[in-house]
């Protein structure tokens, strides 16, 4: 373990605190309040990061824990807020989409279509550059996850789809913004928070049509209902099948 920066940072050398199993191989940690932030370990890699300031809460679930590598679904400021301390912290390489490689390595993570905008969340939500070690691609595997490419929010947007018991982590393709675990309310991002809003609705339709048992987010709860999954993208993205 390294000191992990600047002010008091937390440290990851404490007890491990039990996380949220949601299938095997497959826990979820918080990086926000409730479901706002979701971080997911798949196996012993740590899927995205949360904000900046959700280092302490991160510290405290992770800790103790035998961490290999980290990675993002995408480069924004909510996903990577953590990834430069994360990385540092754990002694861990931190892999990504290859059309996010650039912002994450930099530290220019823009997540809006107004330059403005962007300016503006540098400045208050600042995400550290921090260099990539490897690019992932389709077919690629991560702790038993196939990496599929599904740009649009981002260019370089990853989700990992488990083709045996049929569960997927989307990133932020899709995000369930339902304030009850059983009443899912998906949303795709506007065009606004979009690379390319019509390559997201293809890439969401491409989701839909796994029908996932289990499908995971960035932000909200999980659905455990295929048919629901499917049904919620297809009013959403009406070309799927
Ligand atoms: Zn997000």
């Amino acid at each position: 373990m390294t000191p992990s920066g600047r002010g008091t940072p937390p440290t990851l050398v404490q007890r491990p605190q039990a996380l949220h199993e949601l299938a095997p191989g497959l826990a979820l940690a918080r990086g926000g309040p409730g479901r706002a932030l979701n971080v997911y370990l798949l196996g012993d890699i740590v899927l995205d990061a949360g904000v900046r300031w959700s280092r302490r809460r991160l510290a405290r679930q992770l800790a103790g824990r035998q961490l290999t590598a980290h990675v993002l679904t995408h480069a924004h400021f909510d996903h990577a807020g953590s990834s430069a301390w994360l990385c540092r912290s754990l002694g861990v390489p931190l892999w990504c989409g290859a059309g996010d490689a650039a912002a994450i390595s930099s530290g220019r993570v823009d997540s809006h279509g107004s330059p403005l905008v962007n300016r503006l969340q540098r400045t208050l939500a600042p995400v550290a550059a921090h260099p990539v070690s490897r690019t992932l691609g389709e077919g690629d595997l991560v702790a038993g996850f196939e990496v599929l490419e599904v740009p649009g929010h981002s260019p370089g947007a990853l989700a990992f789809w488990r083709a045996r018991d049929r569960v997927l982590v989307c990133g932020d393709v899709v995000a369930n913004f339902g304030l009850h675990p059983a009443r899912p309310r998906l949303v795709l991002a506007p065009a606004a928070l979009s690379s390319d809003y019509a390559q997201n609705r293809r890439s969401a339709a491409r989701l839909a049509a796994l029908r996932p048992r289990l499908a995971c987010f960035g932000h909200g709860f999980a659905v455990t209902d295929p048919g629901r999954f499917a049904a919620a993208l297809d009013q959403l993205v009406p070309t799927s099948p």
